[in-house]
């Protein structure tokens, strides 16, 4: 079928097989032209390893550090007159490269939040690279199954205590309007944590531990968000960032846990805002990360989910001195965001964006052709008016 970007509201409902392809292909060229990390993991599970800073993480391991690695993740496959999710073409993608450089990989698709899952990745683990080093926990997630009561928690993007009201934009038409948030009630905030707070991390690096499966001085990761005050009714202080506090709860019980059965450590680091299948559903976000690659790009301070990867794993945590904290013990990867002249910039653009500005003002074409890369589209060398195969099988 000829494949085309089909855009409705904030999401693609297709990708291309080769696009997603030529994508991590360009990933993986970064990262070997950074060279090899020293010191780096040899043996990571990456759960949320198909798209975002969890590919970009993966691609790290691999091919910063000839890491084995095995992905969990939950895609779509293809059906009849319909494509895979673009997670489905990156992990297949990746995974010929990765297996073509004579390095372990292997994928299990399906709910990350499930034991059924869990235990099909111990036993992929157990048979096949026998422990594991890293641990990186990637997932963003719209909801999740709870395995010990079955509730299903949904989470929600909203502010809390009281209605939160900005400039958004609608990415896909260009216009910029202003956008009303009612707060969350309880029950939304106690599921967003449920869904996207620390829980299920922790069941993950119990488990692992106590199957004997992680080795000697094991470490583990999560990321998080923090971002400029513009966001921070949105995002730090809202909902999500209620559930990324029971992250952080959750990284000090995994650290303690670490530290006393393997000699590991586990902590969060915050990266930058970053055009992800994730954030792109966020109010108000898109147009920040509009305005800030346009700053960003022009201080020549821009980076993208694998520059992120690359420099978290080279320098800080597997960095000779070891990772530098902040005063949270939080590993900051979102410091050339945050600076002061960076955030002034954001600051002063911010109250005159409109919808007939948005282009001279803001990147707003970056951040389309980022959104549209995503699902492998715009992709340098690949002829998008020729057939392509959607029915890909996983490996
Ligand atoms: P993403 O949407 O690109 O990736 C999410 C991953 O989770 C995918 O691999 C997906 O398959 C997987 N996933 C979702 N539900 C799953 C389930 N039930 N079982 C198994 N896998 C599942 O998201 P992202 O933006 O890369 O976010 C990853 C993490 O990084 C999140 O914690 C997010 O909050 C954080 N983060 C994102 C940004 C940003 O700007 N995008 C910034 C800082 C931190």
């Amino acid at each position: 079928m000829i494949i085309k970007p089909k855009v409705r509201g904030f999401v693609c409902v297709t990708a291309h097989p080769g696009g997603c392809a030529a994508h991590v292909d360009e990933w993986i060229s970064y990262v070997k032209s950074r060279g090899s990390i020293p010191h780096g993991p040899r043996k990571a599970l990456v759960i949320g390893a198909s798209t975002g800073y969890g590919l970009a993480s993966r691609i790290s391991a691999a091919f910063g550090s000839g890491a084995a690695t095995l992905g969990i993740f939950f895609e779509r496959p293809s059906e009849d007159g319909r494509t895979a999710t673009p997670g489905w073409y990156n992990s297949i993608g990746f995974t010929k490269a990765a297996r073509a450089a004579g390095l372990y990989a292997k994928n299990v698709n399906g709910d990350a939040f499930s034991d059924e899952i869990k235990a099909q990745a111990l036993e992929t683990i157990r048979n096949d690279i026998g422990q594991v080093d890293l641990v990186v926990y990637s997932l963003a997630s719209p909801r999740r199954t709870h395995p010990r009561t079955g509730a299903v928690h949904k989470s929600v993007l909203k502010p809390v205590g009281s209605a939160y009201t900005n400039k958004t934009v609608d990415t896909d038409k260009g216009i910029v309007s202003s956008v009303t948030i009612e707060p969350a009630n309880e029950q939304e905030i106690a599921d967003t944590v449920a869904v996207m707070g620390g829980e299920d991390w922790e069941m993950w690096m119990n488990t692992l531990a106590d199957a004997g499966l992680l080795a000697p001085g094991a470490q583990s990761v999560a990321y998080s968000y923090i971002g400029p005050a513009v966001t921070w009714a949105i995002y730090k202080n809202g909902t999500i960032g209620l559930a990324k506090n029971d992250l952080e709860r959750a990284a000090k019980n995994i650290d303690s846990l670490l530290r006393a059965r393997v000699g590991g450590k586990a902590f969060i680091s915050v990266n930058k805002g970053l055009v992800t299948q994730a954030s792109s559903a966020i109010p108000v976000v898109p147009l920040y990360i509009s305005i800030l690659f346009k700053i960003m790009k022009a201080r020549g301070l821009h980076e993208g989910c694998i520059e992120q990867m690359q420099r978290l794993f080279a320098t800080q945590m597997y960095a000779a001195a070891g990772p530098r904290f902040d005063e949270a013990g939080r590993i900051r990867l979102d410091d050339l965001e945050l600076r002061p002249e960076v955030q002034a910039s954001v600051a002063r653009i911010w109250p005159d964006v409109t919808t007939e500005n948005l282009a001279t003002l803001t990147d707003i074409a970056g951040y389309r052709s980022e959104f549209l890369k995503l699902f492998g589209f715009g992709m340098a060398g690949i002829d998008y008016a020729a057939e392509a195969e959607p029915h890909v099988a996983m490996l």
